[in-house]
């Protein structure tokens, strides 16, 4: 099989790797990919989001399999016009990728499915509905939540615990908005594989988005993820696909438009059970790090089903090792990252028991050195019996990481 895969960072790398364990692969691609993905594969000088490009490239190339990973390429139509050009995509089209791309919609896919999810409402973009949110605001009290409708990388979502704070962010944000209630619980990320009404689940895992120890400071795309989530196991995970995943899946086919792909669900874990946040079309990063190193089975054949929309017999296998994956970005992100430092070390945090170096904002220099090129710069994961070792052994990788901007959290897995 000849395989396209969409992206440049740690969850593609990690991606990567799996595909490239299969017997069934023949040649394997990725757009723009990075150094480390160029170990496995055959890097295209092609922006995630260039479809028109991607598409075009995987014509010309004959590829059989195009694998997304970030979520723009979905949103911006990547699976429609595969489909147009005849080229099997293992993600959803892009009215499916509108559970991610909108807020207000997936809640109200959430409402009709009788998916439990926050009490919300809705603000459009119209004269006096700023003041009417206000005025909601008001009456609601705090805390509360409100959210600018559509992507906003993570920044779009303000959890106010003063009216004051609620209010000052309705006039930030802008129209149109949701706003919610307030949830309050531990927070799990869940995985399944998905094909029309079906899902086959692929696990969970709880992230850290806050760049300082505590979660605190400010957000980032991650900064770590714990797999397993202590609390949250398989036979809890497996209601949770039940309850939030599969009710949405038979009323995205309803409406006609199936969703197809890896569908990452974000859940509140509340005193009356899981609570939908939202959906994501696509692996997490750094989930995927955590979670796609204990794969024991083919990834590409079941891939390959998704794409055909279907689940395949071949059930994914996944050993019950922990995970833990730890991000190490440059000083100064997220805001300014520093770019150009030389980071060497990488094979001997590697050589650590159970250890994956992945590779994300990297570039090589004029000597083939390994230097930063990006915020999130490498993600190792580690893989262990328990929890408490996984941990052990991602920081016994992450000291022998040589890199004068290295940043990184001292408390994920703890
Ligand atoms: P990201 O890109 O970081 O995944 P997002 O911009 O897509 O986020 P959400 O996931 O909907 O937006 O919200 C971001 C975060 O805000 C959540 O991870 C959660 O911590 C918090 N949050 C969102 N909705 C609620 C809620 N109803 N109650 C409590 N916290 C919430």
């Amino acid at each position: 099989m000849r395989v396209l895969l969409v992206g440049g960072g740690g969850r593609e790398h990690a991606l990567a790797r799996a595909i490239a364990r299969s017997p069934a692969l023949t040649r394997l691609y990725a757009a723009p990919g990075n150094p480390g993905i160029a170990e496995v594969a055959q890097c295209v000088d092609l922006k995630a989001d260039d479809v028109a490009g991607l598409v075009e490239f995987a014509r010309r190339e004959g590829i059989d399999l195009v694998v997304p990973g970030p979520e723009a390429p979905l949103v911006a139509g990547l699976a429609d016009a595969c489909a147009q050009a005849g080229i099997a995509c293992a993600g959803p089209s892009r009215a499916a990728a509108r559970l991610e791309g909108s807020k207000a919609f997936t809640k109200e896919i959430a409402d009709a499915a009788a998916i439990p999810t926050a009490r919300w409402k809705r603000f459009d973009d119209r004269p006096g509905a700023e003041q009417e949110a206000l005025d909601w605001v008001a009456q609601q009290g705090a805390p509360i939540v409100i959210k600018a409708d559509g992507l906003a990388g993570g920044k779009g979502v303000v959890v106010a615990q003063s009216v004051a704070e609620a209010q000052e962010a309705v006039r930030r944000l802008g129209l149109p908005l949701v706003i919610e209630d307030c949830l309050t619980g531990s927070e799990v990320s869940l995985f399944a594989f998905c094909a029309g009404e079906e899902a086959v689940l692929i696990g969970a895992a709880r992230d850290h988005k806050r760049l300082e120890d505590g979660d605190r400071g400010p957000n980032t795309g991650g900064m770590g993820a714990v797999c397993p989530p202590p609390g949250f196991d398989r036979a809890m995970q497996e209601k949770a696909l039940d309850l939030t995943v599969r009710p949405m899946l038979r009323e995205m086919t309803k409406r006609g438009t199936p969703f197809r792909g890896v569908i990452f669900a974000g859940l509140m874990l509340t005193a009356d059970g899981p609570k939908l946040i939202e959906y994501n079309v696509r692996f997490g990063d750094p989930e995927a790090e955590a979670l796609l190193p204990r794969l024991t089975s083919d990834l590409l054949p079941a891939l390959r089903d998704l794409a055909g929309d279907r689940l395949g017999d071949t059930p994914l296998a996944f050993s019950d090792e922990a995970a833990v994956s730890l991000v190490l970005a440059a000083r100064g992100y997220p805001e300014a990252p520093r770019k150009g430092g030389v980071i060497t070390g990488l094979e001997a945090a590697g050589a650590v028991e159970g250890v994956t170096v992945f590779q994300a904002g990297t570039r090589l220099g004029e000597n083939g050195e390994l230097m930063a090129d990006g915020g999130r710069v490498l993600t190792l994961c580690a893989v262990a019996p328990t929890a408490e070792a996984a941990r052990a052994r991602a920081y016994e990788a992450a000291g022998r990481i040589n890199w004068d901007d290295k940043v990184l959290r001292r408390d994920i897995g703890l």
